[in-house]
């Protein structure tokens, strides 16, 4: 078996299963945000009634992370929804914008969009709050509704994004039926070469195959690359695994994830036993192709899918208006000292926008030292503006007061985030390039499409 079908196999209380099987599956988390929550709750008190309780109330994580940071107040009454929700059901695992369980959350547009406006327990975007609170543990299944779900996959989990009636269902009994997925393998091998980053190889991989090249498929990756990869570089992958279509995304547990696993959830006290899965030797896959990560060059997704791949070279010389760093793909800690190492000392020549993907890592970035400066004030220097309340943000565009919202037509947009279909971060007649960060630092320095090698001694 692959290491999906091993996942599934096990939650299904099962001895195998192989592609195509359709089987009840037992969900060991659950996670919903402010966008779908609203709905999966009214879908499970229609299905189960005004006063039933959630299968296990330390299994549902609610995430508010999506429409934050906006006065506009049907966004704010979502998060409202949640936390009236949370504390009927009892729920362990509600990370909360604001710190009053009886409150109101309204966002102050007076004050402004870059100063931290949340308490203590806002955790920031779902994909990277789960991991750094422990909620990401291998072997187990987690179902969320948010299409990115499957990022946790670098734990070696099947994780996967489902729709708010599956989702009602699941909040109510802890299953659901799912049909197997085929395995397409990817076999790593080699090293990422400076000025190349995780979000090359997946953007390779979706070039290779399209962005629905993996319609329903696993994405295995493994091999001897994933070795030289961190948990960051591997939920960058994971995470764009449904960008080419992908049913989940998934990677071997080794010592790495060990170390990750055991830090984040002795943290936060998600602490349990956990039991990885490996595949088998005879593993049956529909696709196989090594990935050799030596010879990958800085790469971009063009307007108006995340498969139009190009070298960054290729593509130098395309003027831009705007450069954004951010979201569950591309703003996490590491994301921004790659960003910072290109921009260090420089100016950017265009607007550039960062939006951490947590508090923490907000934290991280303004106590960590490089001299006489940290990264936040070197970002700053450099002219990104910067701001600390972490989520969504303008990722998926958002209401219009939105921190970087694309809310002019005709604006070109490089971006570390993961999607760029029409319309993906505001006005329609908008076109947004995906790239690494340290392809979206170069290009902010240049004004243009640039190979992030340029920048780097
Ligand atoms: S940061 Fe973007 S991709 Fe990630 S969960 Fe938020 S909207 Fe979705």
């Amino acid at each position: 078996m692959t290491l999906t079908e091993k996942v599934l196999a096990r939650a299904a209380g099962k001895a195998s299963v192989q592609a195509g099987d359709n089987v009840w599956v037992n969900a060991d988390v659950l996670m919903t945000h402010d966008v779908c929550g609203p709905g999966t709750i009214g879908v499970f008190k229609r299905e189960f009634g005004a006063n039933a309780k959630v299968w296990n109330p330390d299994g549902v994580v609610i995430i508010p992370d999506h429409y934050i940071f906006t006065a506009d107040s049907l966004s704010n009454r979502n998060v409202d929804i949640l936390r009236e929700f949370a504390r009927d059901q009892g729920l362990k695992y509600f990370y909360d914008v604001i710190d009053d369980p009886n409150g109101t959350w309204k966002f102050d547009a007076a004050k402004g969009s870059f100063a931290r406006q949340f308490g203590a327990r806002y955790a920031g975007v779902c994909h990277a709050a789960l991991p750094e609170k422990g909620h990401t543990r291998p072997g187990e299944v987690l179902f969320g509704t948010d299409s990115h779900t499957c990022m946790a996959g670098a734990f070696n989990q099947f994780a996967t994004g489902i729709g708010n009636t599956d989702a009602g269902f699941v909040m109510g009994t802890g299953k659901l039926l799912l049909k197997v997925p085929e395995t397409m393998r990817f076999r790593l091998e080699g090293r990422l070469q400076p000025g190349v980053m995780a979000k090359d190889v997946i953007l390779h991989v979706i070039g290779e195959i399209g962005f629905d090249g993996a319609t329903y498929r696993a994405m295995q990756f493994d091999g001897p690359g994933v070795a030289g990869l961190s948990m960051d570089d591997r939920m960058t992958i994971a995470n764009m695994a449904i960008e080419a279509g992908g049913k989940n995304g998934i990677f071997p547990f080794d010592a790495r994830t060990a170390e990750y696993v055991e830090a984040r959830t002795r943290l936060n006290g998600t602490r349990q036993a956990y039991e990885p899965v490996e595949a088998d030797a005879d593993q049956k896959c529909c696709y196989e192709r090594v990935v050799d990560l030596d010879k990958l060059e800085p790469l971009v997704a063009c307007h108006p899918d995340p498969g139009q791949r190009k070298t960054a070279k290729e593509l130098g010389g395309m003027k831009l208006d705007r450069a954004y760093v951010g979201s569950c793909t591309g703003g996490k800690a590491s994301d921004f000292v790659e960003f910072a190492r290109v921009v260090r000392g420089r100016k950017v020549a265009i607007d550039t926008f960062g939006v951490p993907a947590t508090p923490t890592i907000v934290r991280e970035l303004q106590t960590t030292w490089w001299g006489d400066q940290t990264i936040w004030q070197i970002l700053q220097d450099a002219g990104v503006r910067l701001t600390e309340n972490a989520g969504c943000a303008a990722c998926l565009g958002g209401p219009v007061d939105t921190f970087g919202r694309m809310n002019e037509a005709g604006l070109k947009c490089i971006s570390a985030t993961n999607r760029n279909f029409p319309g993906r971060m505001g006005s329609k007649e908008s076109e947004v390039y995906l790239a690494s960060p340290a392809t979206v630092a170069a290009s902010a320095l240049a004004g243009k499409v640039t190979d992030p090698r340029e920048y780097l001694s």
